[in-house]
C-alpha cells in the first residue's frame, strides 16, 4: 500500500522529492532533537494523484490523514475540536524547491465558536483566543474560498478607526470577538453557506485548498522563472500551533545566519512581539531586529543562537529560519537554504570553502547561474553618484542599480513595460498578486516592510532591484502620488534606486558596465578548474567580441555577418547588392562591401588573440534589407542608375509569403555564388593579414555555412568557398589552415547528418532555428498563444528560451551520432539562444558538445553551468 502520510518522526533531509522542502527539514530538525512543534506531511504524490483524481483526496489518502491526525493527537496530548484542551494546527504547502510567498497557508485550524469560547476562559487570555479565531476565519476565507484578503483588511482597518488606535495589538478582545463575527457574517454573505465548525471538515477542505494553491496563477509564473516542473506537486504539513500572539513575553521571527543581501557572517533578521508568523513578513507592523530579542527574550535567544549554529554546521550552508517564542519558550517552524542575492551567494560559497565546511567543487555547484545575471547588469557610475545626493533612504533590500519612472501598481508597471517603458514600483507594500508588474520593473520601493519583507524576499530571488521600508515617504497611492524629502513625484516622473544602500535619487544616475572581481572571480577560477566544455560566445561586433573575451568567452562561436550591414554606409552597397540584376552588378557592389567585411573580420580575430572565430555566411532573407522609405529608394535608384520604378519592382520580387522558409541561409550562396566567394576572400585576407602580426597566434578560420539541410546543397556552396580560399592562401604565400562546417538548424540535416558530416569539418546546432522548424512555429508568432500553451498545461517553458530535450533534443543526439560516426574528427558546438540557458547547457554537456556559444553577458552564466553539469556528471 502506498504510503501518503509521515509524522515529522518518520523522514528526513534526503526526503525533499516525496515530503517537500519544508517536510523534509521539519523531520530532520525534529530528528535532530530541536524543539518542533510536532505533526504530518501529506506527500507531493498526494498532490499528484489529487489533480489525477480530479482534484479530489481519495479514500486512501483521506483514511492515511485521519489516523495522523489520531497520532498527532496522542503525541501532542491534545485533541481537535476538545473542549478542554483543544489541538490547533498549522497547515503549511511545501514544495521540493521552495516558493516563498507563491503557495498558501493556514494557520490556528480547528476553532470554532465553542472551542474558542472555552480556549478563552481557560487560558485567562481572551484577547489571544479571538485574535486566533479572527486570524483563523480571514486566513481560510481567502485561501480556501478564495474570499478575498481586501474585505476582511478593510473590516479590520474600519474596527481600528472605530477605537481609533493605529496598530492591531491595540485591539482588545472584544474588538477582535466582533471582528470575527465581522468575518464570519462576510464569509456566509460571499459564499451563501455557514462558516465549517467541524475541524476534521476544516482540515481537508485546508489540505485541498494547499493542493490547489499548486496551480494558481502566481505559482505558475514563479515555477516559469525558475525553471520548477508542474508534475512535482506540493506537499501539505499539517503541524501544531506555537502561539505567538499570546501576549508580550511571546513573539515570532525570521531570521538568517549570514545576511542574505551582502553574504555577511552573523545572525540577521526580524522579530515582532505578540504576533503570528506572517505578520513579519506582511509588513503589518514594523519588526524589530533580531538582536533586541537578545532583551526581550534573553533564554529563549541563547537557545536560538545554538539553534543557528547546529543547523549551519549540519545542513552546511546558510539557513533562513522561522520561529516562534511562546511564553519564553522557543519553537521552530522552519528552516531552509536561505534565498540569497548573487553577491551573497557568492561570498557564502568562497567562506563556506574557507571555514572548511565545503569543497571548491561543492562551492561552484552552490551558485545558481542564472543569479549571476544581475552582477553582470550594469551598475551605478560611482563618480556621479558621489555627487548626488539622496532624497531618502530605505533598507538595501535586494542590490543592483535601478533608474526609471514611477509607477503605483502593478497593473501599471506591467502596462508601461509592455510599452518599452522603464518603470520603478513604488507601494506601500508587496503582495503576492504583484508578482507580474514585480517583473516587469526596474526597480521596487515598498514604503514598509523590511528585509524578510514580501518585496525583498521576491525581488531577491528575481534578481530585481530593490529598496523596502522607506518610512520617510508619504504615500498617496490612490491619486497616484509620493512625497520624500519635501519633493512630490507623480506617476511618470524618475526616479533612481541603489538596493545596496538603500539610498534613493531623484532622476536618472548613470550606470557603468560590471566587472568580474574578487569572489565572482575566484567562483569562475573554479569553475574554470572543473569545467571541460568550452564556452564561446555569439558576436558580431568587435566591441561585442571584446566585452565577452572579458567576460571569458573562449572564441567566438557564431558571428552572424548580416549584423555588419546594419550601419548606415554599409547598408547602401548592401542594397544595391540585393537589387542587382546581373552578375556583373552584384560583383560591384560585392566589390564596395568586401573592405567592410574583411576590416571587421581582422577586428574580431585580433579581439579574439587566436582563439577560435566561426564566421557565419550571410543567412537572412534579403527582404529584411531593401530600403522603405521613398527617400531611400530614390537614392539606391541614383546609385544604380536604374528608375524608381525598377527599385520598386526588384523588392516586390523579393517579397516572400514565409520568409523564415524562404530564400534565406546556404539557398542565398546557391543562387549568388559571388556572395559566398566575397566573404571567402574577407575571412582569408582578415585571417592572413592578423596571422602576419601575430605569427604566434593560432588563426585558423571556421567558415560556417548556415540552413543546409541537403549535404549536396552544402557540398555545391564549399565548392566556391574552396577555390576561392586557396586561391586566396597561395597568393599570400603564407600557411594557413581553415575549416568549412556547417549549422545544423534543419530537422533534415539533422536525420542525414552521417552524409552531411563528411563534408563538413564542424557542426554547430543552430537551436533557434532548429527548434522553430522542429516545432513548426515562429519564435516571432509563437507569444501569441503561448500563455495559451502554459495555462493549459501543454507546454510549461518557452522552448526558444529552454531547450526542449525531447524532441529538438533528440534530433541533436541523432545528428552527434551519426556526424560522429561518418567523421570522427567533427567537433560540435551549440549557438542557439538556448546556449546560455543553465539546464540547456547541462543537456548539451550529457551530449558531449565541445561547446556552448551564448550572448557575452552570459558567458560566465554558462561557464558556470558547464561546470556544474561536469562535477554533477563525476
Ligand atoms: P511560507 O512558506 O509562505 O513561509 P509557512 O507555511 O511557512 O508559509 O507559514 C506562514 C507563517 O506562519 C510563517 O511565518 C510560519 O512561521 C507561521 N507558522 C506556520 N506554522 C506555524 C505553527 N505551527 N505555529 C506557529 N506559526 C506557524
Ligand atoms: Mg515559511
Ligand atoms: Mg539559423
Amino acid at each position: 500500500m502506498a504510503k501518503w502520510v509521515y509524522m515529522f518522526t518518520e523522514g528526513n533531509a534526503t526526503m525533499r522529492n516525496l515530503l517537500g522542502g519544508k517536510g523534509a527539514n521539519l523531520a530532520e530538525m525534529t530528528n535532530l532533537g530541536l524543539p518542533v512543534p510536532q505533526g504530518f506531511t501529506v506527500t507531493t504524490e498526494a498532490c499528484t494523484q489529487y489533480y489525477e483524481d480530479g482534484r479530489q483526496i481519495n479514500d486512501e489518502i483521506m483514511k492515511q490523514i485521519l489516523e495522523a491526525i489520531d497520532q498527532m493527537e496522542v503525541i501532542t496530548g491534545k485533541k481537535f475540536g476538545d473542549k478542554t484542551n483543544p489541538l490547533l494546527v498549522s497547515v503549511r504547502s511545501g514544495a521540493r524547491a521552495s516558493m516563498p510567498g507563491m503557495m498558501d497557508t493556514i494557520l490556528n485550524l480547528g476553532l470554532n465558536e465553542e472551542v474558542v469560547e472555552t480556549l478563552a476562559c481557560a487560558s485567562g487570555n481572551p484577547r489571544w483566543a479571538w485574535d486566533c479565531y479572527r486570524r483563523f476565519i480571514q486566513m481560510f476565507s481567502d485561501v480556501v474560498m478564495e474570499v478575498g484578503k481586501k474585505y476582511f483588511e478593510e473590516l479590520i482597518d474600519q474596527m481600528k478607526a472605530k477605537r481609533g488606535v493605529k496598530l492591531d495589538v491595540e485591539l482588545t478582545a472584544d474588538d477582535l470577538k466582533e471582528l470575527a463575527g465581522q468575518f464570519k457574517a462576510e464569509y456566509k454573505e460571499k459564499i451563501g453557506t455557514d462558516f465549517p465548525t467541524d475541524p476534521k471538515e476544516q482540515l481537508t477542505e485546508a489540505i485541498k485548498a494547499v493542493f490547489r494553491s499548486w496551480d494558481n496563477p502566481r505559482a505558475n509564473v514563479y515555477r516559469r522563472d525558475n525553471d520548477i516542473p508542474y508534475s512535482w506537486g506540493t506537499a501539505v504539513n499539517v503541524q501544531m500551533m506555537a502561539f505567538g500572539n499570546m501576549g508580550d513575553d511571546c513573539g515570532t521571527g525570521v531570521a538568517f545566519t549570514r545576511d542574505p543581501a551582502t553574504g555577511e557572517k552573523g545572525l540577521f533578521g526580524e522579530f515582532l512581539t505578540n504576533a503570528q508568523g506572517e505578520d513579519v513578513v506582511a509588513g503589518v507592523r514594523t519588526p524589530m531586529q533580531i538582536t533586541e530579542m537578545e532583551r526581550k527574550f534573553p533564554e529563549a535567544f541563547i537557545e536560538f543562537k545554538n539553534v543557528c549554529k547546529t543547523l549551519e554546521k549540519h545542513y552546511r550552508d546558510m539557513q533562513d529560519m522561522e520561529f516562534t517564542v511562546e511564553h519564553g519558550k522557543l519553537y521552530m517552524l522552519q528552516t531552509r537554504n536561505g534565498k540569497r542575492t548573487a553577491q551573497a551567494a557568492l561570498k557564502i560559497a568562497c567562506d563556506l570553502v574557507d571555514e572548511g565546511m565545503r569543497t571548491e567543487e561543492e562551492a561552484v555547484a552552490m551558485i545558481d547561474p542564472r543569479n549571476l545575471d544581475t552582477l553582470l547588469h550594469p551598475q551605478f557610475d560611482q563618480k556621479v553618484l558621489k555627487r548626488a545626493t539622496a532624497l531618502g533612504k530605505g533598507i538595501g533590500a535586494s542590490p543592483g542599480a535601478a533608474c526609471g519612472k514611477v509607477v503605483f501598481s502593478a497593473e501599471d508597471a506591467v502596462e508601461w513595460a509592455k510599452r518599452g517603458e522603464k518603470v520603478v514600483l513604488v507601494r506601500l507594500e508587496t503582495s503576492p498578486e504583484d508578482i507580474t508588474g514585480m517583473k516587469s520593473a526596474q526597480g521596487i520601493l515598498t514604503v514598509r516592510g523590511g528585509t524578510t519583507s514580501h518585496a525583498a524576499v521576491v525581488a531577491r530571488g528575481m534578481g530585481t532591484c530593490c529598496v523596502s521600508g522607506c518610512g520617510d515617504i508619504a504615500m498617496d497611492e490612490e491619486n497616484k502620488k509620493f512625497t520624500l524629502a519635501a519633493k512630490t513625484f507623480h506617476e511618470g516622473d524618475a526616479i533612481s534606486l541603489d538596493g545596496t544602500t538603500g539610498n534613493i535619487y531623484e532622476g536618472i544616475i548613470p550606470t557603468v558596465d560590471a566587472t568580474i572581481t574578487g569572489e565572482f572571480e575566484k567562483i569562475m577560477n573554479w569553475a574554470d578548474k572543473y569545467r571541460t566544455m568550452k564556452v564561446r560566445t555569439n558576436a558580431d561586433t568587435p566591441a561585442d567580441a571584446k566585452k565577452a573575451v572579458e567576460l571569458g568567452a573562449e572564441g567566438i562561436g557564431l558571428c552572424r555577418t548580416e549584423h555588419m550591414f546594419f550601419d548606415e554606409n554599409r547598408i547602401a552597397a548592401f542594397r544595391e547588392m540585393i537589387c542587382a540584376d546581373t552578375v556583373e552588378e552584384r560583383e560591384a557592389a560585392l566589390d564596395k562591401i568586401l573592405p567592410y567585411q574583411q576590416g571587421d573580420f581582422e577586428a574580431l580575430y585580433e579581439a579574439l588573440e587566436g582563439n577560435p572565430v566561426t564566421i557565419r555566411f550571410l543567412d537572412p532573407p534579403l527582404h529584411e534589407f531593401v530600403p522603405t522609405e521613398e527617400e531611400d529608394i530614390k537614392k539606391l535608384a541614383d546609385a544604380q542608375g536604374k528608375t524608381v520604378e525598377q527599385i520598386k519592382n526588384i523588392i516586390a520580387s523579393l517579397h516572400e509569403f514565409n520568409p523564415m522558409m524562404g530564400h534565406r541561409g546556404c539557398r542565398l550562396a546557391v543562387t549568388y555564388p559571388e556572395i559566398a566567394k566575397m566573404q571567402t576572400k574577407a575571412v582569408i585576407r582578415a585571417a592572413i593579414k592578423v596571422k602576419k602580426n601575430h605569427p604566434d597566434w593560432n588563426i585558423k578560420p571556421e567558415i560556417m555555412i548556415p540552413l543546409v539541410g541537403e549535404v549536396k546543397e552544402l557540398k555545391y556552396v564549399k565548392k566556391f568557398v574552396v577555390e576561392t580560399a586557396d586561391a586566396e592562401i597561395a597568393a599570400s604565400g603564407i600557411e594557413l589552415e581553415y575549416e568549412v562546417g556547417t549549422m545544423i538548424e534543419i530537422p533534415r540535416a539533422a536525420l542525414t547528418a552521417d552524409e552531411i558530416a563528411k563534408e563538413a569539418d564542424f557542426f554547430c546546432f543552430g537551436t533557434n532555428d532548429l527548434t522553430q522548424m522542429t516545432f513548426g512555429f515562429s519564435r516571432d508568432d509563437a507569444g501569441k498563444f503561448l500563455d495559451a500553451y502554459y495555462d493549459a498545461k501543454i507546454y510549461e517553458n518557452d522552448p526558444f528560451a529552454k531547450l526542449d530535450q525531447k524532441g529538438v533534443g533528440k534530433l541533436m543526439e541523432m545528428a552527434i551520432a551519426l556526424g560522429k560516426e561518418a567523421n570522427p574528427n567533427l567537433h560540435i558546438g551549440i549557438c542557439g539562444e538556448h546556449g546560455g540557458d543553465p539546464s540547456s547547457v547541462e543537456f548539451c554537456n550529457e551530449l558531449g558538445l565541445n561547446y556552448v556559444s551564448c550572448s557575452p553577458f552570459r558567458v560566465p552564466i554558462a561557464k558556470l553551468s558547464a561546470a556544474q553539469a561536469a562535477i554533477n556528471q563525476r
